[in-house]
């Protein structure tokens, strides 16, 4: 009985919903992994993202073979690659886990249509949620939530299921199977660079199962009961770093959940405690934008509220190149942009004074921004992305009706005393960190450090973003 596993957003052994139900049936699997050359031709792929992918691949190969498995990688279409699987082996059926995003539901359901029609079995399950779709709905009238409070206190409320073991060994398959394998086109895993993606830095948190759970050990031991007080100061060390591991699912969320619930139990105080939930509360927002998306797939290709949709963006193409390169002016603005383009990570908070700054005061269409942050994030999502966006923008599923940020105000407030601003724009390190955070850089000095001076006014903008948007609203 030999089943076939198809990894995709769930790169580990442990903990995994879809292979755990697949080794209830048989310990004969060969899991396998497809690089889909239509979503490696996308003009939205961050090097630094396939770089971690392929470091997952690597570690989720070695896992296989210390078990006795087998794990293939194809460079082909997912459908391609199933068909010839499941037709030369033999394979009883084949197993995935779900995923939420419109191409990925669009894949699955041609593919699910075609192995019905050839008779092969297939069996999908939501492993990359603590609450699927469909589980967390309003109690008024059983339709999704489009505000995250709600959502939150309903979501919050639910039995959560515990980890799943990791299948602990296979069956290696036989002289026949490997010979039918060995004939089947399975690549050896390539390098970034080999796919056209080349990555010279240092990713923020090493790809793989590994480092995820030694990450969630540190941070939930030194980290987490200080996470409310030092969530947005981006200078300070203070966040878990797993949302790439959490995107490729190399680690899952019902471990985390547990570590928190052993976290819990130690637990002193209230204080304590509300540090932990502040923690599971941004858990809690990835499941939220990702449930969005399922419910409104529209999202991935525009605002959700109605009156953005007219909105008279200027789009200056020369202030986005200044916003992409971390030339505008505004120091924090800059150091955020510097760190992106050099790590492919950001800090939250600096995600969200960004993201304000190109749309309220650049007043460039989010989707710009949204586009630009995949091109460069190891941890990428769509969910999280457009979500993240469209909360900045004012365009999505956020009850506040307009948000705007002042950089200076959020610099003075989170980098106090420049740290993070010193770190990512050395060239103006030594200027007074009162001038650093309020951005107030003289054209003479700025110039003879070689920085820029700010490109726009952030009162004039905020003045013209409020009248355009008055505009729209009428
Ligand atoms: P922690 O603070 O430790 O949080 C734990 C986990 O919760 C994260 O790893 C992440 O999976 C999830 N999470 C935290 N905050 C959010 C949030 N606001 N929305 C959704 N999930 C959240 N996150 C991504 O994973 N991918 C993206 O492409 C992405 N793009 C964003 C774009 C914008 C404009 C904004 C404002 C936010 C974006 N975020 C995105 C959310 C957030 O910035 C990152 O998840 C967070 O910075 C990752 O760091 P961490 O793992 O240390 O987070």
């Amino acid at each position: 009985n030999l089943i076939l596993f198809w990894h995709r957003k769930d790169l580990r052994i442990t903990d995994n919903l879809g292979l755990h139900e697949a080794y209830q049936n048989s310990k004969k699997i060969i899991g396998f992994f497809c690089l889909d050359p239509d979503i490696l031709s996308r003009d939205d792929i961050a090097p630094a993202r396939v770089t971690y992918m392929l470091g997952c691949l690597e570690e989720l190969r070695k896992k296989y073979q210390e078990r006795g498995g087998t794990f293939l990688v194809f460079k082909d279409s997912p459908q391609n690659i199933i068909l010839k699987l499941a037709h030369n082996l033999k394979a009883n059926s084949i197993y995935w886990n779900k995923d939420v995003e419109p191409y990925s539901r669009n894949r699955d359901r041609e593919l699910a249509k075609t192995l019905k029609e050839k008779n092969i079995n297939y069996h999908a399950f939501w492993d990359q949620l603590m609450h699927p779709p469909g589980d967390v709905l309003t109690k008024s009238n059983n339709t999704p939530y489009t505000v995250y409070g709600p959502f939150w206190r309903s979501w919050e409320k639910l039995e959560k299921v515990a980890p799943f073991p990791a299948p602990s060994s296979l069956i290696s398959l036989d002289e026949n199977e490997q010979k039918i394998v060995d004939q089947l086109g399975a690549i050896n895993l390539p390098k970034a660079e080999n796919l056209g993606y080349e990555w010279q830095g240092d990713l923020i948190l090493a790809p793989g199962e590994k480092s995820a759970l030694e990450r969630l050990e540190y941070f939930c031991s030194d980290l987490l009961l200080y996470y409310d007080d030092n969530r947005n100061f981006p200078a300070i060390d203070g966040t878990s770093l797993l949302s790439a591991a959490l995107k490729f699912g190399a680690i899952a969320p019902r471990t985390i959940w547990q570590k928190t619930v052993e976290e819990w139990e130690n637990c002193q105080s209230d204080e304590a405690r509300e540090n932990i939930t502040a923690w599971r509360k941004e858990l809690a927002w990835r499941e939220f934008y990702q449930h969005c998306l399922y419910f409104f797939p529209e999202l991935a290709q525009g605002p959700y509220r109605e009156h953005f949709k007219e909105f008279p963006w200027e789009n200056d193409e020369k202030k986005f190149q200044a916003w992409c390169e971390g030339k505008t002016g505004y120091p924090i603005v800059d150091a955020a942009m510097r760190q992106l383009n050099e790590t492919g990570w950001m800090h939250n908070r600096c995600r969200m004074i960004v993201a304000s700054f190109l749309t309220k005061d650049l007043i460039i269409d989010w989707r710009w921004g949204e586009k630009y942050f995949m091109q460069k994030l190891y941890d990428g999502d769509l969910a999280a992305n457009n979500g993240g966006w469209q909360w900045s923008a004012s365009s999505g599923m956020d009850p506040k009706p307009l948000r705007i940020f002042n950089p200076a105000s959020q610099a003075q407030k989170f980098d106090p005393e420049a740290q993070y601003i010193r770190q990512w724009l050395p060239e103006i390190s030594s200027l007074d960190t009162g001038d650093l955070v309020t951005g107030k850089i003289l054209p003479m000095e700025a110039q003879s450090c070689g920085y820029v001076t700010p490109i726009v006014d952030h009162k004039e903008q905020q003045r013209k973003f409020k009248a355009l948007y008055a505009q729209v609203k009428k």
